[in-house]
C-alpha cells in the first residue's frame, strides 16, 4: 500500500524525478470560499530548461522500451491515483470548486482513459506485402511532448495527454493551468514512483511559461487545451520551430430539438448538461434550438426542471449540482454588460466567493453575443426555429464546430441532419458522450488535430513509411 499523499504541501516542480523549489511562489483560491490556498512553484525558463535537457535524456532509452513493458507502468501508475483518489477528489474540489461528486467523476473519468490507453498499442500497417517488397506504415515517437492543461477538466485533460504521450514512447512534460496547479503537480509527484526519472516532469507556473514551452527547440510536440485566442498564439509559436501542435479549443456546441421528442425524457438531460461544472465544459449545449411546436412547453419545462434540480453551493455541500465559477476572469466575463456608463464601478472586496446561478436567456437575437460566442459559464440561450434547412444553417454559422446534436424520436431523420453538422463530435439523441478510444477534436476554429483514439494517439507519433525490397540482391554474389 502506497504512502498517503500529503495535498497541502507543494514542495517543489517536479523535474528529474525530484521536486525543485523555486525562489518565488505563488497561490491560487478557492472558488468557493476565495480563500488563497498553498503556495507553488514558479518555473524559471532555467528550470524548464532542465526538464527538456532531462526529457531528452531519458528519451534515448524510454523510446526503446516495449508498448507492454510501457502499458504496464501507466497501469500502476493508475492504481497509485486510485490508491489517493480521495484526498486527490477533495483537493480537486478546492482548487476548481466543481462539486464532490463531480471531482469523483473526473477521477472515474481518468483512470478508465489510462487504463484504456494501457491496451491501445499503436502497431506497424501492412501498406502493401508481395514478394517483392513489404512497405509499412510505422508510428515512431516524436520524442518530448509538453501538455498544456486548462483549468476546467485538469485531471482528465492533463493525463488525457499525458497517458497517449507514454504508451506511444515519449517523454511528458505537464504545464498546469495557474488557477489549478495543485492536483496536476500531486499527479507528478506520484509519476516519480513509477516512471524512470525525465520520463514525467510537472512543471508548474506563471503567465510565461506556457509560451517559453511552446518557443524552445527542445519540446518536439505541444497538445494544447485552453481557449480559442490562445490556441492562436500557440499555434503562431509552434509555427517558429515548426513544432507540431494538436489544438484542443473553444466551443459553442448547438443542440437542436425537434418537434417529437418527449420534454419529460430529454429535458432532463438537456437542461443537466448545460448547466454541468457551471457550464465551464468546452462541449455543453451552449445553443439550443427548439422547434417553434413546442418551444414554450419546452421553455417552461427547462426552467421547472433546473429551478427544481440544480442546486447551487459550495463544491462540498450535499446535492450541489453548480459550483461557483472558477475564476474571477470567468465571473467577470459571464456578466451581462447592463452597468450605466455613469454608474461608478463598485470597488470589488478581496476574498470574494464565485457564486454562479443558472440563466437561461429567452430567444436572444442571433447576432447576440450570449449566441454568437462561448460564455462557459452557466447561461445558456433558447431559440425558436421552424424549418430543417434553416436550424442546420443557423447551427453551423458559427466561427466554432467543438460539438453538436440532434434530439428526435426519428433517428433516421436526426442522423441525417447530425451528418449535415460541421463539428468533430456530433450526436444524436445525448450531448457531451466521450471515450478513451473515441477521437475527439474541432472543426474550424474549434482545434486543429485530434486527441485520444487511434487517431488522436498517432498525434503523438511521426509517421514513417517503411520500405522493404527483399529480392534486390537475391542473384548477387554475397560480398566478401
Ligand atoms: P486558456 O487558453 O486561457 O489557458 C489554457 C492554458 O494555456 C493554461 O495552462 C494557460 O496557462 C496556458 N497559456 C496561456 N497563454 C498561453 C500562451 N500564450 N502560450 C502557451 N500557453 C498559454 O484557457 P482556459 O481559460 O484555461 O480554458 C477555458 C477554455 O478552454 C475554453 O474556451 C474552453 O472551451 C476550452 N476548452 C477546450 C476543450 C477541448 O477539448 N476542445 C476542453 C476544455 C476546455
Amino acid at each position: 500500500m502506497a504512502a498517503t499523499l500529503d495535498t497541502t504541501h507543494f514542495p517543489g516542480n517536479v523535474i528529474n524525478n525530484e521536486f525543485v523549489p523555486t525562489v518565488t511562489t505563488r497561490h491560487s483560491i478557492d472558488p468557493s470560499t476565495g480563500e488563497p490556498l498553498w503556495e507553488v512553484p514558479v518555473a524559471t525558463k532555467d528550470d524548464l530548461d532542465n526538464a527538456v535537457k532531462y526529457a531528452r535524456e531519458a528519451f534515448k532509452t524510454w523510446s526503446t522500451t516495449t508498448f507492454q513493458q510501457r502499458a504496464e507502468m501507466l497501469l500502476r501508475y493508475a492504481d497509485a491515483i486510485e490508491a489517493n483518489r480521495e484526498p486527490l477528489e477533495k483537493l480537486h474540489t478546492m482548487e476548481q470548486g466543481k462539486p464532490l461528486s463531480l471531482s469523483k467523476t473526473e477521477f472515474d473519468l481518468t483512470l478508465t482513459w489510462l487504463r484504456a490507453f494501457a491496451t491501445m498499442e499503436i502497431r506497424d500497417e501492412v501498406l502493401e506485402d508481395t514478394e517483392e517488397r513489404t512497405i509499412y506504415a510505422t508510428f515512431p515517437p516524436l520524442g518530448v511532448c509538453a501538455g498544456i492543461v486548462p483549468w476546467n477538466w485538469p485531471i482528465l485533460l492533463g493525463l488525457g495527454k499525458m497517458g497517449p504521450a507514454l504508451v506511444t514512447g515519449n517523454c511528458f512534460i505537464m504545464k498546469p493551468s495557474p488557477y489549478t496547479p495543485y492536483c496536476d503537480l500531486k499527479l507528478g509527484e506520484l509519476a516519480m514512483a513509477m516512471f524512470p526519472p525525465g520520463v514525467v516532469q510537472v512543471v508548474s507556473g506563471d503567465d510565461e511559461l506556457g509560451p517559453w514551452m511552446t518557443e524552445h527547440p527542445g519540446i518536439d510536440m505541444i497538445a494544447f487545451t485552453g481557449s480559442i485566442p490562445t490556441g492562436k498564439r500557440v499555434a503562431a509559436s509552434c509555427a517558429r520551430t515548426l513544432k507540431r501542435c494538436v489544438l484542443e479549443l473553444g466551443g459553442n456546441d448547438a443542440c437542436i430539438v425537434c418537434d417529437d421528442v418527449d420534454l419529460a425524457r430529454c429535458v432532463p438531460k438537456i437542461a443537466t448538461l448545460s448547466f454541468l461544472n457551471t457550464g465551464q465544459i468546452c462541449m455543453l449545449p451552449k445553443r439550443i434550438y427548439v422547434h417553434e411546436r413546442i418551444y414554450d412547453a419546452f421553455r417552461d419545462a427547462m426552467v421547472q426542471f433546473t429551478r427544481e434540480n440544480i442546486r447551487t453551493g459550495g463544491g462540498f455541500e450535499e446535492g450541489v449540482v453548480v459550483g461557483p465559477v472558477q475564476n474571477r476572469m470567468q465571473h467577470l466575463r459571464r456578466r451581462p454588460p447592463h452597468r450605466p456608463k455613469n454608474r461608478p464601478r463598485r470597488r470589488r472586496r478581496l476574498p470574494q466567493r464565485l457564486p454562479h446561478h443558472p440563466l437561461h436567456r429567452r430567444q436572444p437575437p442571433d447576432t447576440s453575443r450570449i449566441v454568437t460566442e462561448e460564455p462557459f459559464g452557466p447561461i445558456v440561450p433558447l431559440l425558436k426555429w421552424r424549418d430543417e434547412g434553416e436550424v442546420l444553417a443557423r447551427a453551423n454559422d458559427s466561427a466554432t464546430g467543438l460539438g453538436a446534436s440532434v434530439w428526435s424520436r426519428d433517428v433516421a431523420r436526426a442522423e441525417r441532419m447530425a451528418r449535415r453538422l460541421s463539428a468533430g463530435s456530433v450526436w444524436v439523441n445525448s450531448h457531451f458522450d466521450v471515450a478513451p478510444h473515441v477521437p475527439f477534436g474541432g472543426h474550424k476554429e474549434s482545434g486543429i488535430g485530434m486527441e485520444w483514439g487511434v487517431m488522436g494517439l498517432k498525434s503523438y507519433t511521426k509517421p514513417r513509411s517503411l520500405w522493404v525490397w527483399k529480392k534486390v540482391f537475391e542473384d548477387a554474389p554475397a560480398s566478401t
